[in-house]
């Protein structure tokens, strides 16, 4: 960088010029591999439960950073005047993931898909706007209230102190729920704070989640199961897990029978998150997001029911061995759920 400083200011200037121009580019290329990665779902070969996950951990990306390229690269496949405008710099990524966000928000709140056409008129009007102006055209267009920030900010303690503002239809629910809830506050808080009613919401939502999960569990092992016997009860093609408790095997060595709710919680409590591996690199998934139990020979194929033959999968991922076990196209939507 010594090289530099022997330049003359019309250089140096001419020189940057001629970098920005080239991460400008780049950024268009990058985000085409991202929007290639997406649509072949690489991320899931790769044991990574998300696409977001996989920018992450895989390429050092922030998770800003990450969420922005993914949404810019998604919105590319509709609007791909956009390459021409990144590429020319009149518009970035930060406009991009406003558009994206209030396009996403335009949606929830009218229940109606907002078409290519639409997206490609908003493009045209943020193109050169700075993000305020952007965030404020954008509003405008699609008749969006305009939102303060919620700031939120880490304490000495771990503690996070969170500031929010609710519109008025949130805020009237989450007085109901404080209302019904006031017994239960009172007996396992000992207090009616907001914290305590969020912590309350959060822990029968997990706790629904979870026996969802099970469920949904029990509903794929029903769709694997085909005519086939499970003739064979010592599998010896089956790989053993390395913390298989000997008490697991004891209580799910019936082949004949479907898992048990008690099977799958024990399942569960041996692995605690997603077990898919890229055979390739060894990396194991690890996610905790509807985890479901699967069977690594499938029960299809005669595997059985015992825990070595069991393992725990994200959604995702269970969705993604039983479509190439399957040898079926992946449907991109369904694995975007
Ligand atoms: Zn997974």
């Amino acid at each position: 960088m010594h090289a530099l400083k022997r330049l003359s200011n019309l250089e140096l200037e001419t020189n940057l010029k001629d970098f920005v121009q080239k991460e400008r580019k780049l950024l268009h290329v990058i985000l085409e591999h991202i929007k290639e990665i997406d649509s072949r779902k690489l991320y899931l070969e790769r044991a990574y439960s998300s696409l977001y996950e996989y920018l992450v951990k895989e390429f050092g990306y922030s998770g800003s950073a990450a969420m922005r390229r993914i949404e810019a690269a998604r919105l590319l496949n509709e609007v791909p005047a956009m390459a021409q405008k990144i590429q020319e710099g009149s518009l970035n990524l930060s406009q991009i993931g406003e558009l994206s966000r209030s396009i996403k928000e335009k949606e929830k709140t009218t229940g109606q898909k907002v078409s290519s056409l639409q997206k490609r008129e908003l493009v045209a009007k943020i193109e050169s706007k700075t993000t305020l102006d952007t965030q404020k055209e954008l509003a405008l267009a699609l008749d969006l209230p305009v939102k303060e920030f919620e700031k939120q900010k880490i304490q000495q303690n771990e503690s996070l102190r969170l500031e929010i503002t609710l519109s008025k239809e949130q805020y009237q629910k989450l007085l109901q729920c404080k209302d019904l809830a006031a017994h239960l506050l009172e007996q396992n808080h000992k207090d009616s704070s907001w914290a305590s009613l969020f912590e309350l919401l959060a822990d029968q939502y997990l706790r629904k989640t979870f026996r969802q999960s099970d469920t949904e569990s029990s509903k794929v092992v029903a769709s694997k199961v085909d005519t086939t016997k499970n003739a064979n009860a010592d599998d010896t093609a089956v790989q053993t897990n390395s913390v298989t408790p000997c008490k697991i095997d004891a209580v799910v060595n019936d082949y004949n029978k479907t898992l048990t709710p008690k099977t799958r919680r024990l399942i569960l409590k041996r692995d605690t998150c997603c077990q898919y591996r890229d055979l390739q690199t060894g990396k194991i998934c690890q996610s905790t997001y509807g985890l479901q139990i699967d069977h690594k020979t499938s029960r299809w194929i005669g595997g059985g029911n015992e825990a070595r033959n069991l393992q725990v999968l994200c959604g995702k991922h269970n969705r993604y061995k039983y479509s190439k076990e399957a040898g079926l196209v992946i449907n991109a939507r369904n694995l975007r759920r």
